[in-house]
């Protein structure tokens, strides 16, 4: 569902009029070639398109505009080979709404100890000319990423990477819409927000709706699509005895089918990426819809529990960030502790976790729920793979959002697990679970996450940056005194309330 190879980055080439033609020439031409390269290396999941040197002030200005309109580009990425008087950036760099990467870097990777002239130098600018560039996207205040390091570098791909990967997650950001199911859970503060403030800072927009719009489209469904979908599950799960055919819980398979394709059509139709359900909002429907949120959010759509439109945008943002990607992303919740082994969380949801984070085939099961009054949903169980992994949650300050990440790795359960009825993931917590714990509750930091084996903190930290909002890391090398004073200190840079009046 999510394809990045159709976005593209600008390479654009910096310089001046002051060099001549051959040297100009030259500078297209290594710029062709980088661009090439970092079009067509792995780490990079878009295009790579190399624009003309840049020249002049009203070059600059019109490839911002171009760079702006096209629907295609997710971002620019700028190179200084030889010096750019950056007073001539700032026309366009005032105009410019894509996310910028400044790559520095050089063309040639060694001196040529034995050849190297005044020509070699004058060609070979980067170390000064990205300083200026430097310079004035710094005092303009221009949120971008600075890669530093030899462009044929793995590190150096990894992270031109990891940058596109949120681009085009803000990307999507801009124009996508999030259907809500009901309304919030009731009384709960985390989940809620300001849908206005989140729409003019992230772009999106989350549209309500009565869970009867839902259950009108579920009811159109007809009895040959459910066939379909479910020989789709019973080659995909393996499938519990009570719901195989002519078994006795069957009839609850086909309505949970049914939930699965009126719900994806509803999103289609609508070109919804995200949605949130909630348990005390079910009108007309037999079950707290759960496999088919599952395989939902496997195909790429964000997802959020009990109306937290805010975890769905997230949770669609991580899908796009980690397209492609091996490991998996889902919908999570820090769920109950293991005070052993210094600190494990276990996370799970009642039943809406991807199953694209399952180590083996998952197993699809019917059994209770203890809220909502409603019949038993089916659901998909399964462990989570196991390896370093991401936690994210994103919380409404009330002056600002702040993106909260934890590092850690996702590690086997000590023992079987014969009685929980849900897919899980056990997690050791960076740097420890009293640093990590303590720093999230001091932060703030929701129940509800992304969670992804995919992506890196690095993707999260691009993002919060191309949003300009607060990003807060717990981390191996994080303290408890080290995240209260970074608190402290974003509290002053984003110019946050006064503390309790
Ligand atoms: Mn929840």
């Amino acid at each position: 569902m999510i394809d990045l190879g159709k976005y593209e980055v600008w390479f654009v080439p910096g310089s001046q009029t002051l060099y001549g033609e051959a040297t100009l020439t030259k500078v297209a031409e290594h710029s062709r070639q980088i661009a090439s390269e970092l079009s067509n290396a792995p780490e990079i999941p878009v295009k790579v398109n190399c624009r003309p040197v840049m020249k002049d002030a009203a070059n600059i200005q019109e490839l911002c505009l171009e760079a702006n309109r096209a629907e295609n580009c997710i971002g620019i990425v700028t190179w200084m080979h030889t010096f750019s008087p950056s007073q001539m950036w700032i026309p366009g760099l005032k105009i410019l709404r894509k996310p910028l990467l400044h790559l520095h870097t050089q063309f040639n990777r060694e001196l040529p100890w034995s050849t190297i002239d005044m020509d070699f130098m004058n060609l070979n600018q980067s170390a000064h000319g990205d300083r200026e560039f430097g310079f004035i996207t710094s005092r303009m205040r221009v949120p971008r990423k600075v890669v530093a390091g030899y462009w044929q570098d793995q590190s150096v791909r990894n992270e031109i990477g990891t940058w596109a990967r949120a681009a085009c997650a803000w990307h999507d950001s801009q124009a996508l819409r999030v259907a809500r199911f009901g309304d919030n859970m009731r009384q709960v503060a985390v989940t809620e927000g300001d849908k206005v403030e989140a729409r003019i800072k992230f772009g999106y927009s989350v549209e309500g709706y009565g869970v009867g719009d839902l259950v009108d489209r579920i009811q159109q469904v007809s009895a040959a699509d459910v066939d379909s979908v479910v020989a789709e599950y019973e080659s995909s799960y393996t499938m519990a005895e009570p719901l195989r055919a002519g078994k006795a819980k069957r009839e609850a398979l086909r309505d949970a089918v049914r939930t699965e394709i009126g719900l994806r059509r509803f999103l289609d139709e609508g070109k919804f990426g995200a949605f949130t359900d909630t348990f005390e909002d079910l009108h007309g429907l037999s079950q707290l819809p759960g496999v088919g949120v599952q395989r939902l959010m496997a195909d790429g759509y964000g997802f959020g529990a009990e109306g937290d439109w805010k975890t769905a945008a997230l949770v669609r943002a991580m899908k796009v960030m980690s397209a492609g990607l091996e490991g998996g992303t889902s919908f999570m919740e820090d769920y109950t502790y293991h005070f052993k082994n210094g600190g494990r969380v276990l996370g799970a949801h009642m039943l809406e976790v991807c199953p694209s984070i399952a180590a083996a085939k998952p197993s699809l099961e019917i059994h209770p729920l203890s809220i909502g009054g409603k019949a038993d949903p089916v659901r998909l169980v399964f462990d989570s793979q196991t390896g370093p992994a991401v936690v994210a949650s994103i919380v409404d300050m009330g002056d600002r959002f702040r993106l909260v990440v934890n590092k850690v790795e996702v590690v086997p359960a000590e023992e079987p697990l014969p009685k929980l009825p849900v897919a899980r993931a056990l997690w050791r917590p960076e740097p420890d679970f009293k640093t990590a714990s303590t720093g999230w509750i001091l932060a703030g930091g929701a129940h509800h996450t992304g969670f992804s084996l995919s992506l890196t903190a690095e993707h999260l930290e691009d993002f919060a940056e191309m949003a300009g909002i607060e990003f807060l890391l717990i981390d191996e090398n994080s303290t408890i005194r080290s995240i209260k004073n970074e608190l402290n200190w974003n509290h002053a840079y984003f110019g946050g309330r006064a503390v309790r009046s």
